[in-house]
């Protein structure tokens, strides 16, 4: 690899749909490419499994964000004022997370027009026994905050996007404007009209300042494997 490249990553697929369109479209409209995460157990929703085949995959790639995403891991730690990591669909045992790549992987050679490579665990919470599960249900990449021991390539997270503008954004990007590969995170359920609005900037900053290029997952598996 010897160009700079960079990764959108987006949370969610299958809650708030208007909202993933809409940011799906700005994504598209400036020439930009994203991975997006579909909960396994959304793909029995018709509307939503047809607008995601109908999309370019060299473009927008889909990646499994787990199948059944029960809570969301920081909402509960705030509600109970826990300080414990809460038990999540990927921080229990080989066993359970074998169940639920299984069952992803026995929906998506049902409904998908294609098959993942990669992963993403809710709240990027896992522990070890999820590389061996990844390993055993196929998968090649998981997005994480560490770098993974194991046969799964670590595609890293940079930053969350959660800026107000522009300019906080370059100011949070100055961090990791020397890394290979920036990772982007979103949730396009929580972005503000704000946070929409100034997408099309950061993307053009990315690619035409930066000299970033956009890179799919599977893509980046093609380049790492070289
Ligand atoms: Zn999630």
């Amino acid at each position: 690899m010897n160009k700079k490249y960079v990764v959108f990553k987006d949370d969610d697929a299958g809650v708030a749909t208007p909202r993933l369109k809409k940011w799906i479209d700005i994504v598209l409209k400036n020439d930009g490419k994203a991975a997006i995460g579909l909960i396994g157990k959304y793909m029995k929703n018709q509307e939503l499994i047809e607008y995601l085949n109908s999309l370019d995959k060299d473009k927008i790639e889909i990646f499994c964000h787990g199948y059944y995403h029960n809570h969301f891991p920081y909402l509960y730690k705030k509600l109970t004022k826990s300080k414990e990591t809460p038990k999540t669909e990927f921080n229990k045992n080989f066993e359970k997370h074998d169940s639920s790549l299984k069952q992803y992987r026995e929906d998506e050679s049902k409904y998908l027009a294609s098959s993942t490579v990669s992963f993403g665990p809710q709240g990027n919470i896992w522990n070890q026994d999820v590389i061996d599960a990844l390993v055993q249900n196929d998968f090649k990449m998981m997005f994480s905050w560490e770098k993974i021991k194991g046969d799964i390539f670590t595609i890293p997270l940079s930053f969350n996007y959660k800026q107000n503008s522009l300019e906080d954004f370059i100011e949070e990007y100055k961090d990791h404007k020397d890394d290979e590969i920036v990772t982007l995170q979103f949730h396009h359920a929580k972005l503000t009209e704000e946070q929409f609005d100034f997408l099309s900037d950061v993307i053009d900053f990315l690619k035409n300042k930066e000299k970033r290029v956009f890179v799919t997952p599977s893509e980046l598996l093609k380049l790492v494997s070289k």
